[in-house]
């Protein structure tokens, strides 16, 4: 009988399974998906250009575990927190006035959400934000951007209590290539999702697709996407509480479409723009590190839509506002795309956690264990750190420490009796 299974590969599996092996414990990690890193994945948009499907950006650098590990495995990152997005409104560029203005609300929303942490009040964004401003569009849309999901369905308290430090510094090197850096070498069975978990007094049987693991304990890191459709059975089943649980900390959705072009269709644009035009706003990265592709970003309900509409109506989408804002000669130049679909990935069902309003408590409920047998880590249950990869990283080490003291604790009392 092993010590510990570990059910899923991704920044949690992978920082537990580390840990595991520092601790000594006899583990196993089992993965459903064919690749490690789960939601950390890179591809390549341009030959030699990555392109993050999911995280990529260090947050909170300064107190981020992956860049002394990019340091140590030589991927690329930029130390970088200058961002000052370009707007356009009403088919132009908006003056300084405008800017002005704009940045006034979105730090007075941030001012709103801030008080919430001081003064223990919780509510819905959609609730606390002045919406009779004419930018109440913009605050929704970030919102969705930052938690995947939409402002009437995000604890404000949840999101105050985001240790933020201000400093996002992206990975040109990929940061799903850093974490698959980081993952290479730790033992792992692809391609073997878990089914079933069953739990009895003298151990646990872990029913996966190619057989059964038997162990003393299992830390389960998969997102409360996968739990909330019930797509690993529990015998016996989760506890109402632990349900709860996962129920108010769902994922949403957030995408990205990017474009690539030949040539440089878009000389002198700044390198990102904040397009107001329609209905919904969009985030668009333009030339992102100097290479010829552009990339909207989508998130919430909105994100939804679009995916469930497709990549080329995706891609159609984005080519749209690319026209309208620099000529419709920029279509003749494309070139090829890449576009997520966080929301129907088999394997995570969204993409990041987000507590509903009311429930910004459930974090520590979904983290807490079931009779020490079944452990529970990734993005979703960091309390500080949710819906980050090194949030996740650094859950799985928690509860990783957490289950060899135990271990440890069980060795000392049958030496002593
Ligand atoms: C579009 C997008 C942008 C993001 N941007 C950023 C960013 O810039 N910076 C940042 O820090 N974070 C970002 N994030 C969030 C970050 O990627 C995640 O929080 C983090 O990677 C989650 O890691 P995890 O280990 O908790 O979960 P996952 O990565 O989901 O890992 C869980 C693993 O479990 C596996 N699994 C699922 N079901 C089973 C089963 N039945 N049996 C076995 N295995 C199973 C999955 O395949 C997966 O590999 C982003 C996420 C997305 C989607």
């Amino acid at each position: 009988m092993h010590d510990l299974v570990i059910v899923g590969a991704g920044a949690a599996g992978l920082g537990a399974a580390r840990a595991a092996l520092e601790h000594g414990l006899d583990m196993v990690l089992i993965e459903a998906s064919h690749r490690i890193g789960g939601r950390a994945y890179s591809e390549e948009i341009l030959p030699g250009v990555p392109f993050d499907l999911g995280c990529h950006w260090l947050h909170s650098a300064s107190l981020n575990p992956f860049v002394e590990i990019a340091d140590r495995l030589g991927v690329a990152y930029e130390r970088t927190t200058n961002w000052s997005p370009a707007l356009r409104l009403s088919g132009r560029w908006a003056d300084d006035g405008e800017s002005d203005d704009f940045m006034r609300y979105w730090e007075a929303c941030d001012q709103v959400i801030e008080a919430c942490r001081t003064d223990g009040r919780d509510g819905a964004v959609a609730d606390i934000v002045d919406r009779d401003s004419p930018w109440v569009s913009f605050c929704d849309y970030w919102t969705a951007l930052m938690t995947s999901s939409d402002s009437d369905r995000v604890s404000a308290l949840d999101l105050a209590t985001y240790l933020d430090t201000g400093e996002n510094w992206p990975v040109t090197g990929g940061y799903g290539n850093l974490v698959a850096r980081f993952g290479a070498g730790i033992p792992v069975t692809l391609n073997s999702a878990v089914e079933r978990i069953e739990r009895r007094r003298t151990g646990v049987r872990v029913h996966t697709v190619s057989g059964v693991v038997e162990t003393r304990a299992v830390l389960v890191t998969v997102s409360t996407g996968i739990l909330a459709n019930d797509r690993i059975a529990f015998d016996p089943p989760l506890p109402d509480w632990k349900r709860e649980a996962v129920a108010a900390v769902p994922l949403g959705t957030h995408n990205r479409i990017a474009i690539a072009f030949d040539g440089d269709p878009f000389a002198g644009a700044p390198s990102s723009i904040i397009d107001m035009d329609e209905e919904v706003p969009m985030l668009l990265h333009i030339k992102p590190y100097g290479h010829d592709y552009a990339v909207g970003v989508t998130g919430g309900r909105f994100a939804q839509w679009l995916e469930r509409a497709g990549a080329g109506a995706s891609v159609d989408h984005v080519m749209s506002r690319l026209k309208r804002i620099f000529g419709a000669d920029v279509e003749k130049s494309a070139r090829g795309h890449l576009v997520t679909a966080w929301g129907g990935d088999p394997w995570t069902l969204g993409a990041y956690s987000t507590c509903l309003p009311g429930r910004a408590d459930q974090r520590e409920v979904l983290a807490t264990p079931i009779d020490d047998q079944l452990w529970f880590a990734g993005e979703a249950t960091s309390p500080r750190f949710f819906a980050t990869c090194h949030g996740a990283y650094l859950s799985g080490i928690d509860a990783v420490g957490k289950i060899a003291a135990l271990r440890d604790e069980t060795r000392t009392d049958e030496e002593a009796s």
